[in-house]
């Protein structure tokens, strides 16, 4: 009778376990890391709710772009030589001297005394070794390069082009066509609208700016990716001015069509930008204007600390990184089970040391005790990587179910800053997408992928060894 009763509750058992699931770990116990690359890539997905779009420029794009650039008038420079004109040691920073392939657009390279000049080449003319350091100079690509590179070399190095908003229109375009091939359906992005100039040098107002991105997005390749955009804009926190630059941003994603959110980005050990320095203001300004989300970044630090609850007393609906929020049971706690969501960069975590390795990083403790979590790229470009890496790292290195992947998808529309009947067609069409990929995979296995090449880049490569086949 016991035995009979231990087999009948065994067949309980087994009928009960997620037989859906099962084929996902099946596939993941034999698939190569190109097979699984290859799925990650078929695999519908939401969106990317955390991507500066400036530094979602990959290379190569960079070099289409500035070489297309001259149809509107501007013609790009870029460092390559040193000719010691003036006196520079050991510096770093925006306006370092020393710094080579900074690219500056033509007004720029005239205003520069003559012996400058003499140390800038036409980026059209690049060629050769030159011109593949030129592509290297853009990406974090080397063992020694980490933080300080990231910040206080790459950004300097492309900031010139990022003044040119047709520049910036268009890298848009090749990014939705990108994510779009993907499987993405929305893009919410952080990006520029303040600090632009035409190819003359005169100021673009930033209402005029807009206006070029809107065009730009009604044109018909940016339409046939089928990729919705919504913008935010973002404030450099720990700049003296920071607060009057809020104000200023604020009214503007308020007043403009399809700006829906406000972010705050620089770095975090910069104690100048702390989260709280912005309440008043935040509160003055929530007076008289409603209507504008909060994005915000918090916890991408190393030490621990309460930003990320202090960053949700701004009035953040979601939180960019919040690396250090496992340092923070309380505000663990709070987040649990939603409302608040947090944007995972996996990728950009490693790439820019705030974890040493993949076993220091929260994301599966934030995933597994429920508090939301979506997958985004931050700056992919720099990183040379793509949302399917994001979910390629995801899986290889946490292990993550069929369930997860669903939720992590899911979780990239539902927190998005969108109205509420897109939000809602949004997320009916990716359960469909999803039900229909999931039974064709079952069906055919990854035959039904065949169709699907992946974007193969250099973070993968480096780092997994899941590189593009030899020409
Ligand atoms: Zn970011």
């Amino acid at each position: 009778m016991i035995r009979k009763l231990i087999g009948s509750l065994l067949l309980l058992c087994l009928a009960a376990a997620p037989a859906s699931a099962d084929w996902f770990e099946e596939f993941k116990d034999n698939a190569s890391d190109d097979e699984l690359l290859r799925f990650l890539t078929a695999m519908p997905k939401g969106g990317d709710l955390h991507n500066h779009i400036t530094g979602a420029v990959h290379s190569e794009w960079f070099w289409e772009l500035a070489l297309n650039a001259e149809k509107d008038g501007y013609r790009y420079y870029t460092k390559t030589k040193i000719n010691n004109c003036k006196f520079a040691s050991n510096e770093y920073g925006g306006n370092a001297y020393l710094l080579l392939f900074k690219t500056i657009p033509e007004y720029a390279l005239n205003m520069l005394p003559e012996c400058e000049q003499a140390e800038y080449q036409a980026v059209n003319q690049l060629e050769g070794e030159l011109k593949q350091q030129w592509l290297d100079s853009m990406r974090l690509d080397q063992s020694h390069e980490g933080r300080a590179e990231f910040f206080e070399a790459l950004w300097p190095r492309v900031g010139g082009m990022l003044t040119n908003p047709h520049l910036v229109a268009d890298l848009l375009v090749m990014n939705m066509q990108a994510f779009g091939e993907e499987g993405l359906v929305y893009l919410e992005v952080q990006i520029p609208v303040h600090g632009f100039r035409d190819s003359s040098g005169e100021r673009i107002t930033p209402e005029a700016v807009a206006d070029i991105y809107r065009a730009r997005l009604r044109d018909d390749d940016a339409q046939a990716t089928g990729v919705e955009v919504r913008f935010q804009l973002a404030i450099l926190r720990f700049m003296p001015q920071a607060e009057d630059f809020l104000r200023i941003v604020y009214k503007f994603v308020a007043e403009q069509d399809l700006f829906v959110g406000v972010n705050m980005v620089g770095r975090e050990d910069n104690d100048k930008g702390y989260p709280l320095r912005f309440l008043p203001t935040l509160r003055e300004l929530r007076q008289s204007i409603g209507d504008v989300s909060l994005s915000i970044h918090a916890g991408e630090v190393d030490e621990p600390n309460a930003h990320v609850r202090d960053t949700l007393l701004l009035g953040a609906d979601r939180i960019g990184h919040g690396v250090n929020l496992i340092t923070d049971p309380d505000t663990m706690l709070l987040m649990r089970h939603g409302p608040y969501l947090v944007e995972i960069n996996l990728i950009s975590n490693l790439l820019l040391e705030y974890v040493n390795d993949y076993s220091q990083h929260p994301f599966p403790e934030y995933l597994r005790t429920d508090i939301p979590v979506a997958l985004s790229t931050d700056d992919r470009g720099m990183w040379d990587s793509t949302m399917s890496d994001e979910f390629f790292v995801a899986v290889k290195e946490f292990d993550v179910t069929w369930r997860e992947l669903q939720k992590l998808t899911r979780n990239s529309i539902a927190y998005a800053f969108i109205e509420d009947d897109l939000k809602d067609r949004l997320l009916e069409q990716l359960d469909t997408r999803m039900a229909r990929f999931e039974r064709s995979f079952r069906r055919g296995g990854l035959k039904s992928a065949a169709t699907v090449e992946p974007q193969y880049r250099g973070f993968l490569c480096r780092r997994y060894a899941v590189c593009a086949p030899e020409q």
